[in-house]
């Protein structure tokens, strides 16, 4: 089955996000530089982990992963304007109608963990669907795809094991990154990619001249149009704890050594 087709004409854009104090947004241009940067500092502290994979090897592409609002405005800002064509082209051709739909963020979750509280397992199942951002075993958006992309990795093909078999220094590093890139957009929201990606192509890619890169912008709950208040994406926070467990905090010192030259957020 499809789902709803993203609508044709540019809508037009919702304000500037703002803090819900009435504050100015943080400066959501240096923050998108900074994700830049940020990446590439994952990339450097994961490089040596022997992993499996390798090209076209698409398993773990589903139609399942989360994002920021930060990073949705971050990939769409790299897309040229065919490339832009060519994304809502592929969400219009349609999208499997399940996905996941996250209930709580990762920070969320730490600091459920930190008052004691149980959250309820939630249902996210690879055999919804595919991405609707794949073709032919390739992502058509690599060079800009979110961090849920960028942080999977396998010691074994997930084919051959049915699961992904990620080092356990890997899952804490991931879990850092994942708190950091959402503290970095703790005024904006979190949500399932082709959600994000659907909201965003109605309301914040305004373009200049053809050719012109994007300029999409970060949103948050608050700036939503009602029409689009759904309930599927939800309020991102600062982070409240590291999650590192002891064995972990040698390893991870300097990596948060590096986060932490970025710049906090
Ligand atoms: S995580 Fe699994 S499916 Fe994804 S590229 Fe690596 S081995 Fe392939
Ligand atoms: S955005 Fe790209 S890398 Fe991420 S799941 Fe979709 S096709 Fe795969």
């Amino acid at each position: 089955m499809r789902d709803k087709p993203v609508d044709k004409p540019m809508g037009k854009p919702v304000d500037e996000p703002a803090d819900k104090t009435g504050g100015a947004r943080v400066d959501f241009q240096k923050e998108m530089e900074k994700l830049g940067r940020l990446y590439r500092v994952y990339d450097r502290a994961t490089a040596a982990f022997p992993v499996a994979c390798k090209e076209k090897c698409d398993d773990c592409c589903t139609c399942n992963v989360v994002v920021t609002s930060l990073e949705t405005a971050w990939l769409l800002s790299r897309l040229s304007k065919d490339e832009i064509t060519g994304l809502r082209e592929r969400l219009e051709a349609g999208v499997p109608e399940k996905r996941y739909q996250p209930g709580y963020t990762t920070n969320g979750f730490a600091l459920a963990c930190i008052e004691g509280r149980t959250l309820e397992d939630e249902e996210n199942d690879p055999a919804w669907g595919k991405c609707p951002l794949l073709e032919d075993g390739r992502c058509t958006v690599y060079h800009a795809r979110p961090f849920g992309c960028r942080n999977m990795m396998s010691e074994a093909a997930c084919a051959d094991a049915g699961y992904a078999r990620m080092p356990e220094l890997a899952l804490t590093l991931n879990n850092i990154f994942l708190q950091y890139i959402e503290h970095m957009d703790y005024q904006g929201m979190s949500g399932n990619l082709t959600d994000m990606l659907v909201l965003y192509l109605k309301h914040a890619v305004p373009y200049g001249t053809p050719g012109q890169k994007s300029h999409a912008f970060p949103l948050s709950l608050e700036n939503l149009k009602d029409s689009d208040k759904t309930g599927i994406f939800i309020r991102n926070m600062k982070i409240p704890a590291l999650m590192i467990p002891p064995e972990h905090r040698a390893d991870a010192a300097p990596v948060l050594d590096e986060i932490n030259a970025l710049g906090q957020g």
